[in-house]
């Protein structure tokens, strides 16, 4: 199992955090790990997560929640960043408009100077997208030599033909399991064999029925097994077209 998009720097995992990818990286099925970050300290945090785990790889990058913090100096530090060998992503970056801050306007600069870095230096983007479809959909193609992941993708079918048209991605996570999602199941059981990832967001978006406890990328056979339900296949199957998609997407070699 691949988790394409986890936050294992989170301080709920500061008390067990060894073991417990240890036990995920041994018997736990987990065959690798995107570690996102969000700021320059979750950055080098993932960075660090990845040098010592084989199979955790990192994603670096500014979550529009820290759009303000956007300069020159931090967007070189992403850069050098983006340089080192088991970094496989600019992410997670984006448009959330659930809170009023920040504003728009800086989250969208954020968002626009991170594209531009992408497309400048040719790495694959993890995106968050909450409550911003149009936005982010009108940003990105603005950058169409940019592709990579809509992170727990939340739009409708028709926004995701689009994306896919693009040559996007689209990742599922624990959502997908949910009572009352409505419209992921439906985008999971359209979406092409070789366009969909599959992602904890851990420690967050658990699936159920742990829904409420701290998750881990073990918990992802919950939602490989609602992708093969609505999908009509076996779990083994979207357990490998998540991974290689994973691994052709981040250039990552089995
Ligand atoms: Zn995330």
């Amino acid at each position: 199992m691949f988790d394409s998009h986890a936050h294992y720097d989170d301080r709920l995992y500061d008390a067990d955090r060894e073991e417990l990818l240890g036990r995920l990286f041994g018997q736990g099925g987990v065959t690798g790990v995107v570690a996102i970050g969000c700021d320059l300290a979750s950055s080098r945090a993932a960075i660090a997560l990845a040098e010592a785990h084989g199979g955790m790889y990192a994603a670096v990058g500014l979550h529009p929640e820290h759009a303000e913090a956007l300069s020159p100096a931090l967007l070189a530090e992403l850069e050098t960043m983006l340089g080192q060998q088991k970094v496989v992503s600019l992410g997670e970056i984006g448009l959330d408009y659930h809170y009023e801050t920040p504003s728009r306007d800086a989250q969208k600069a954020a968002f626009r100077a991170q594209l531009a870095l992408a497309e400048r230096t040719g790495m694959p983007v993890s995106i968050h997208d909450r409550d911003a479809h149009g936005d982010v959909l009108a940003i990105l193609r603005e950058f169409p030599n940019v592709t990579g992941v809509l992170h727990s993708f939340s739009g409708s079918v028709e926004l995701a033909k689009e994306l896919v048209k693009m040559g996007w991605y689209l990742s599922f996570s624990g959502v997908l399991t949910f009572k009352n999602a409505r419209q992921a199941p439906e985008v999971a059981a359209w979406v092409p064999s070789d366009r969909y990832l599959v992602e904890t967001d851990a420690p967050y978006l658990t699936p159920v029925p742990h829904r409420g406890e701290r998750n881990d990328s073990g918990m992802l056979r919950y939602t490989l097994q609602k992708l093969a339900e609505v999908r009509g296949v076996p779990f083994e199957t979207a357990e490998r077209e998540t991974e290689e998609n994973a691994r052709r997407l981040f250039r990552i070699e089995s």
